[in-house]
C-alpha cells in the first residue's frame, strides 16, 4: 500500500483562533475546503470544519477556538494510506495534518508539511486496490476510512448493485430494506427482476462451487422484493440537491434516458424529457411484450422518476418536430438516448407487400393494445429471424390469435441466438421452428397479398460463429441451390435487426456501423452533446442502458462543473451477518410460470415466489461482501483457523516459523505481535477471497473467539420511503399521453 505522501496537499487555509465563528464560516465556504486549520501563537491548535460551524451556530457565535476540534489529528507522510483512512474514520475528521521526520536517527524532529483529505485518501485506495485485487475488491469509498469488499456478482453487474446486501435482507425477511438497496442503483427492478440478462449470476461464487446452473437466483430475488414493495404501495421520496438553475434536455425515455433524468434531478438540474412515442419507457413499454413483465409495476417505477419533477414532452420527435440545434442552444447540456426502435426489413422480392412488417413495428403497435392492420387472426404467420426479438414477435403472434406460427432462422437449432427458456416456452404454446435456411422472397397472390415465404437451405457445415459473441458470421453462409421451398402463410414478420434512425442531418457524429459516436462516459465530439444507450452501443440489454444513464448524468454533472451535494452523503452501516451453511443442501430453483394452456393471451406468465421460496433462494448466497474481522489484540496466531479451513483460503504466517502459505491470499486480516507469555511472536493472517466461501468454520474453531464476520456498506440517506397516495392511479400515469 502506498504512503500518505502520495496525496499530500499544501496546508489548508488557516484562521486565527480568535476569529469570530461567523467570519470563519464565510472563509470556509468561499475557500471550498473541508476545514480550516486554526492557528494560535504560530502553532496549529485545532480544526474548524462544517460540523464545528454548525455547533457554533446552535448556541450563538463566539471565537473559533471555542468550537474547534482539538487536538488536531495527525499522521506521518511515511504512514500508509490505509492508516490515514483509519484515523479519519476513528476520529471522524475530514482532514489530517501531515508531518515529516527530519534529522539523524535518535535525534529526529517532526515538521508539519501539509494536510491530506479523506476524499483523496479514499480515492487513492479505491484506485490501487481495484487495479490489483482479483476477487473481493476492497474499495475505500467516499466515506471515512472503511474498506468495503465488492463481491464477484457486484463487480459483474453493469450498475454494480449491492447484491449481497439485498439478497441477505430477503433472507432476513427485511424485504422493504432489500427493495431500497436495489433502488440505490436500479430504477427499474420490476423489469430487471424478470428480464435481466444477469451477468451477475454468471459470475456468482455459488455457481463456482456448485456449478453455473446453480448460481444464486439474484434476478428473481429482485423481483420478489419489488413485488413486496408494490403490494404495499410504497414509493421513494428522494431528497434532492437544491435546484442549481441549470437545465438539461434528455431525448428518449428508455431506461438510459429515464435513469439519466432521475440522477440529474437528484443533482439539482432542471430536466426536460422529449419522447417521440405517446408514452414513456422506450422499448420497455413500447416493444417488450406485456406477458413478460408487470406493466403496472413499470408505470409505478416510471412515475417515481416523473414525480421528481421531470418535465415530460410526449409525441415530440427531436430532429423533426424540434431541431437538435435548438435544444443545444436552449439547454446547458443535451443527452441523446434514442435507442434503436426501428426494425430492418430485408430487401428481398415481395418485401413491400402490405402483410410484411418488421418485428419492431409489430411489437410497438401491439404495445398500445392494438392489433396491426392485416394481421391474420386464425391465419398463419412466418417470423424471419432466430433471436430474442423474433421469439417475442412469434409468441405475441400466437397470443394475438394466429393459427400457426413459424420461426425461421439461418442458424441451426442448437445455435439460435434466442434465450433457451423463451424458446421452450414458445414451443410449448405451439411455435414451430424451421432452421438452417435463408429467406429468398415473399410470395404474393394475384391480388397482391402475401401467401407464403420462400426459403433456400444453407450449408450448415460451412457456418461459422464469432468465438466471443457467438453470433453467426454472415459471410460464411452458402446457399444450396435446388433446395428452395415455400412456407404458406398470410403474414410475414422480419426480425432481422434494428436501426438507429435519428435524422442524419442533425450533426450527430456517427460510427461506420451508423451508431452514434460517443465514449463510455457518453461524451460526443459536439460541445454540450452527450449520447448513450442502444443508440451508441447497438442493441444490448436493459441493465446496460441503465448504466449508460448513470454514466451520462455523472459526465454531464462534471461537464457543468457541479460537485456531488454534501447532504446526499451515504451513511455507513456495519452489520454482523449470519451463518448460512445449511443452504448447501438446496439447489437453485426458477420461479414457476403459468401452464401452457393459460399462456395463450398477454397475461404475465411468470408467477411470484412465496416467502419460503425466496428465503431459501436467498440463504444460498455466500454473502461475499462479508469479511473476517479479527481482533488483533486477542489473536494468538495459533493457526487453528488455517488448519480447519476446508477451502485452504487462509494462511497464518508467523515470522521465523516455516508455515504453509499455499492459499495465495494477499488480503491481510490480522497483523499482531504477541506478549511474552506467547513467546513474543509476530505474524499475520492472509486470506484469499477467491477461495473463501464465508463458511465460518474458522470462526467456530478459533480458541479465543477473535473472528467475527461483518458487512460494511453505505446506505444512501437521500432515500426515504413513503406510502404511495393515491395508488398509482390511472390519472397519474404518464403512459397516457
Ligand atoms: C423485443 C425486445 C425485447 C427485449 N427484451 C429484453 C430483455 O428481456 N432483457 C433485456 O435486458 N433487454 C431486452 N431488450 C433490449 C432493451 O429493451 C434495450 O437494450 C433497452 O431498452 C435500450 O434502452 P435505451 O434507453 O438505450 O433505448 P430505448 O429503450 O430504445 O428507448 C429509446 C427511446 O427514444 C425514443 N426516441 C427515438 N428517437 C427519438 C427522437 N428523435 N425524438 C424523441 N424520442 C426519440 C424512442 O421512442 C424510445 O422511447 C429487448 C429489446 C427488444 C426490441
Ligand atoms: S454467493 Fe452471493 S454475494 Fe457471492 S457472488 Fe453469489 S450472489 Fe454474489
Ligand atoms: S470462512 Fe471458511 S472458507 Fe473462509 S477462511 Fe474461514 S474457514 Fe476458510
Ligand atoms: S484461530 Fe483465532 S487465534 Fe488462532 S490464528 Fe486464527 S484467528 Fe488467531
Amino acid at each position: 500500500m502506498p504512503s500518505l505522501s502520495k496525496v499530500l496537499q499544501p496546508i489548508a487555509p488557516t484562521c486565527p483562533a480568535e476569529t469570530p465563528a461567523a467570519d470563519a464560516l464565510k472563509q470556509l465556504t468561499s475557500s471550498g475546503t473541508d476545514a480550516l486549520l486554526v492557528v494560535k501563537n504560530g502553532a496549529f491548535v485545532g480544526l474548524f470544519g462544517h460540523r464545528e460551524a454548525l455547533a457554533a451556530f446552535a448556541d450563538g457565535s463566539g471565537p473559533v477556538e471555542s468550537y474547534m476540534r482539538r487536538p488536531l489529528p495527525g499522521r506521518n507522510i511515511a504512514d500508509s494510506l490505509e492508516s490515514g483512512a483509519d484515523i479519519m474514520y476513528r476520529e471522524d475528521t475530514p482532514v489530517v495534518l501531515m508531518t515529516a521526520d527530519e534529522g539523524p536517527l535518535f535525534k529526529k524532529t517532526s515538521r508539519t508539511v501539509g494536510i491530506v483529505s479523506a476524499f483523496q485518501v479514499l480515492d487513492e485506495i479505491g484506485k490501487t486496490t481495484t487495479d490489483t485485487a482479483s476477487n473481493k475488491v476492497f474499495v475505500g469509498r467516499r466515506d471515512l476510512g472503511l474498506n468495503v469488499p465488492v463481491s464477484p456478482c457486484q463487480r459483474a453487474c453493469p450498475i454494480h448493485q449491492d447484491i449481497a446486501a439485498y439478497v441477505d435482507y430477503v433472507s432476513q425477511g427485511r424485504y422493504l430494506d432489500s427493495w431500497l438497496v436495489i433502488h440505490e442503483t436500479n430504477p427499474f427492478p420490476s423489469m430487471l427482476g424478470r428480464l435481466c440478462n444477469h451477468p451477475c449470476e454468471t459470475d456468482c461464487k455459488r455457481g463456482w462451487v456448485q456449478g453455473p446452473e446453480n448460481a444464486v437466483s439474484i434476478k428473481s430475488l429482485k423481483r420478489f422484493a419489488t413485488d413486496y414493495a408494490w403490494a404495499r404501495r410504497v414509493t421513494i421520496d428522494w431528497q434532492r440537491a437544491p435546484e442549481n438553475g441549470k437545465r438539461v434536455a434528455v431525448v428518449g425515455s428508455g431506461p438510459a434516458g429515464m435513469t439519466a433524468a432521475q440522477d440529474l434531478r437528484l443533482m439539482g438540474y432542471g430536466v426536460d424529457l422529449y419522447e417521440r412515442e405517446a408514452k414513456l419507457g422506450g422499448l420497455l413499454s413500447a416493444s417488450i411484450p406485456h406477458f413478460r413483465f408487470d406493466l403496472d409495476q413499470l408505470n409505478w417505477e416510471i412515475q417515481m422518476i416523473v414525480d421528481m419533477g421531470v418535465n415530460i414532452f410526449l409525441n415530440k420527435n427531436v430532429g423533426k418536430d424540434l431541431k437538435l440545434e435548438q435544444l443545444l442552444n436552449d439547454y446547458h447540456a443535451v443527452f441523446l438516448s434514442v435507442g434503436m426502435m426501428t426494425g430492418r426489413i430485408l430487401p428481398v422480392p415481395g418485401s413491400d407487400l402490405p402483410e410484411v412488417i418488421s418485428a419492431m413495428e409489430f411489437l410497438r403497435v401491439r404495445s398500445y393494445d392494438i392489433v396491426p392492420d392485416n394481421f391474420p387472426r386464425g391465419g398463419d404467420v412466418v417470423v424471419i429471424g432466430g433471436g430474442a426479438v423474433a421469439t417475442d414477435a412469434a409468441q405475441t403472434s400466437i397470443k394475438t390469435g394466429a393459427r400457426k406460427v413459424w420461426m425461421v432462422s439461418i442458424e441451426p437449432a442448437d445455435r439460435l441466438p434466442a434465450f433457451g427458456n423463451e424458446l421452450v416456452e414458445a414451443r410449448e404454446i405451439g411455435l414451430t421452428l424451421h432452421t438452417g435456411v435463408i429467406v429468398n422472397a415473399i410470395k404474393g397472390d394475384s391480388s397482391g397479398h402475401v401467401n407464403g415465404v420462400e426459403f433456400i437451405r444453407v450449408d450448415e457445415n460451412k457456418l461459422e460463429f464469432d468465438p466471443e459473441s457467438g453470433k453467426l458470421l454472415i459471410n460464411t453462409v452458402q446457399k444450396l441451390p435446388g433446395t428452395e421451398h415455400v412456407i404458406p402463410c398470410r403474414y410475414a414478420i422480419f426480425a432481422s435487426g434494428q436501426i438507429m434512425d435519428f435524422p442524419q442531418d442533425q450533426g450527430v457524429p456517427l460510427t461506420p456501423r451508423k451508431l452514434m459516436e460517443a465514449d463510455t462516459g457518453a461524451h460526443t465530439k459536439v460541445a454540450k452533446l452527450f449520447a448513450g444507450g442502444d443508440s451508441v452501443q447497438g442493441p444490448s440489454f436493459i441493465v446496460d442502458a441503465v448504466a449508460w444513464g448513470h454514466r451520462a448524468a455523472r459526465s454531464i454533472n462534471e461537464f457543468l462543473g457541479a460537485s456531488v451535494p454534501r447532504d446526499a452523503k451515504p451513511l455507513t452501516v456495519i452489520e454482523t451477518t449470519d451463518d448460512h451453511r445449511e443452504a448447501d443442501y438446496y439447489n437453485r430453483e426458477e420461479p414457476p410460470i403459468l401452464p401452457a394452456e393459460k399462456r395463450m393471451d398477454m397475461t404475465p406468465v411468470e408467477l411470484p415466489w412465496n416467502d419460503e421460496q425466496a428465503i431459501t433462494a436467498a440463504l444460498r448466497c455466500f454473502q461475499c461482501d462479508t469479511v473476517h474481522h479479527v481482533d488483533e489484540s486477542t489473536c494468538i496466531l495459533c493457526g487453528a483457523c488455517d488448519d480447519v479451513c476446508p477451502e485452504k483460503a487462509l494462511d497464518v504466517v508467523v515470522y521465523g516459523e516455516n508455515r504453509d502459505t499455499s492459499s495465495g491470499g494477499f488480503v491481510e486480516i490480522c497483523n499482531t505481535v504477541l506478549g511474552e507469555e506467547f513467546g513474543g511472536k509476530a505474524g499475520k493472517i492472509l486470506v484469499n477471497y477467491d477461495r473463501c466461501t464465508n463458511c465460518r468454520i474458522c470462526e467456530d474453531h478459533c480458541p479465543v473467539n477473535c473472528i467475527t464476520f461483518q458487512r460494511v456498506r453505505f446506505r444512501d440517506d437521500a432515500m426515504q420511503m413513503i406510502p404511495l397516495t393515491p395508488v398509482a392511479s390511472a390519472a397519474k400515469r404518464p403512459v397516457e399521453a
